[in-house]
C-alpha cells in the first residue's frame, strides 16, 4: 500500500478519545455507504477497504493502543509496507456479511463462536523482513536483529478467544439444541444452529483479545546470517511468523537479504572482481602487487610479464564463501595500464624530457607490429 497512509481515526471520522462504541458505529455507518455489493463508484472499493483496516485496528484494543504510541510504523513488518492477506479479507467481508444479515431477520449473531467451531486450523501468516548487508557482512555472515510486531496467542485466553470459566450461557437461538428447524414452504429442515455453530452455548468473548485469540507483541528476534549470502537470499526462521487460527500452527519469519555495493569489489556468484592499475613498465616486465581481501588481510599477487589491458589474474579461494557446499570462489584481478601523460609528468615532477628521450631510443629498439589486426570470428 501506498506510504503516506491517511489517520485511522481521521478515515472512521471519530475523535482519538472515541468510544468502542462510537467506533463501532461510525464503522457501521460507513462500511454500508461503501460496500462493493450497495455503491457501484469505482472509488468505492479503495475506501471500503481503507474503513475495514481503520476497523480492524481501532476496534481492538491492543492494536489501538499500539496505533496511538507508534502510528501505522506499528504494523509494518518489512518494507514492503502494512500487509493484508487473503485470510484478512476473507474475515472482512464474513464481518460485513453477518453485520448485514443483523439488520435483517436473525437478530442475535455470536459469529465468532459459530466460526470457531466451524474452522479448521489455519498455519499463521509469514512476515517478511528485509536486512541490508555490506559486502563484508555477507562475507562473514552477522547476527541480526529484528524488531518485529507479531500476533501471540492471547495470555488470557491461551489463544481460545473466549474465557473458558466465565459467561457461558445457553444459545437463545436453540436454547442450546444445537440445531434450529427453518420452515421451506411445507416442510421443516433442521440446520446447525448459526448462532452458536452447534454447541449450544454462547461464550462470552475474551475481554483481552476481544475474541480473536490473539495480541500483537513486540519482539526482537535474533538470527544469525551465514557467511556468503547474496542479494535476494531469503534466511528462514520457522515459527517466528503470526500466531495460527484454531489451533494452527505459527507462520514462518523470512528474511529478504540485500547485499550493498561495494567500492572496490564487485561480485559475480561466488568471485569476486577487483580492479588494479599498472604501470606500462609493469605490465611489460611483470610485477608484485599487494592487494585487499574481504577478510581483512592484505595479499600479494604475482602480475606475469606481458599483461594487456583488460586481462585477469585469478587467484584461487580469494573470492566469496559458498553457501552450499563450503569452500570459496575466486578472486580475480582485472588489469588496466596507465598510459604516460608526458605533459602531465612534465607539469608535476619536471623530467618530462627525460622520460621521452627514454621512451624515443625504446621506440626505435621495438620491432614494427602487424598495424592491421584481424578480426576473431
Ligand atoms: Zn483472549
Ligand atoms: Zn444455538
Amino acid at each position: 500500500m501506498q506510504s503516506s497512509k491517511k489517520d485511522y481515526y481521521e478515515i472512521l471520522g471519530v475523535p482519538r478519545n472515541a468510544t468502542q462504541e462510537e467506533i463501532k458505529k461510525a464503522y457501521r455507518r460507513l462500511a454500508r455507504k461503501y460496500h462493493p455489493d450497495f455503491n457501484k463508484d469505482p472509488e468505492a472499493q479503495e475506501k471500503f477497504k481503507e474503513i475495514n483496516e481503520a476497523y480492524q485496528v481501532l476496534s481492538d484494543p491492543e492494536k489501538r493502543k499500539l496505533y496511538d504510541q507508534y502510528g501505522h510504523a506499528a504494523f509494518q513488518t518489512s518494507s514492503g509496507g502494512s500487509e493484508y492477506s487473503e485470510q484478512a479479507w476473507k474475515d472482512i467481508f464474513e464481518t460485513v456479511e453477518d453485520l448485514f444479515r443483523g439488520f435483517g431477520f436473525e437478530d442475535i449473531f455470536e459469529r465468532r463462536g459459530r466460526k470457531r467451531s466451524q474452522r479448521r486450523p489455519i498455519k499463521g501468516e509469514d512476515i517478511y523482513y528485509t536486512v541490508e548487508l555490506t559486502l563484508e557482512e555477507a562475507y562473514s555472515g552477522k547476527v541480526v536483529s529484528v524488531p518485529l510486531v507479531r500476533e501471540v496467542p492471547c495470555p488470557a485466553c491461551e489463544g481460545l478467544g473466549y474465557d473458558r470459566y466465565k459467561g457461558e450461557r445457553t444459545c437463545p437461538t436453540c436454547d442450546g439444541r444445537g440445531s434450529i428447524y427453518q420452515r421451506q414452504f411445507f416442510i421443516s429442515i433442521s440446520q446447525t444452529c448459526p448462532t452458536c455453530g452447534g454447541e449450544g452455548v454462547i461464550r462470552e468473548p475474551c475481554s483481552r483479545c476481544g475474541g480473536k485469540g490473539t495480541v500483537p507483541e513486540r519482539e526482537e528476534v535474533k538470527v544469525r546470517i551465514p557467511p556468503g549470502v547474496d542479494n535476494g537470499s531469503r534466511v528462514l526462521v520457522e515459527g517466528k511468523g503470526h500466531a495460527g487460527l484454531y489451533g494452527g500452527p505459527p507462520g514462518d519469519l523470512y528474511l529478504l537479504v540485500k547485499v550493498l555495493p561495494h567500492r572496490l569489489f564487485e561480485r559475480r556468484g561466488d568471485n569476486l572482481y577487483l580492479d588494479v592499475n599498472l604501470k606500462l613498465t609493469e605490465a611489460v616486465m611483470g610485477t608484485e602487487l599487494e592487494v585487499p581481501t574481504l577478510n581483512g588481510e592484505k595479499i600479494k599477487v604475482k602480475i606475469p610479464a606481458g599483461v594487456k589491458e583488460g586481462d585477469t589474474v585469478r587467484v584461487e579461494g580469494k573470492g566469496m564463501p559458498k553457501l552450499r557446499g563450503g569452500g570459496f570462489g575466486d578472486l580475480f584481478l582485472r588489469v588496466h595500464i596507465d598510459i604516460p601523460k608526458l605533459s602531465f609528468w612534465e607539469k608535476h615532477f619536471g623530467d618530462g624530457k627525460k622520460i621521452k628521450q627514454l621512451l624515443e631510443e625504446l621506440d626505435k629498439l621495438l620491432p614494427e607490429p602487424t598495424r592491421l589486426r584481424v578480426r576473431q570470428p
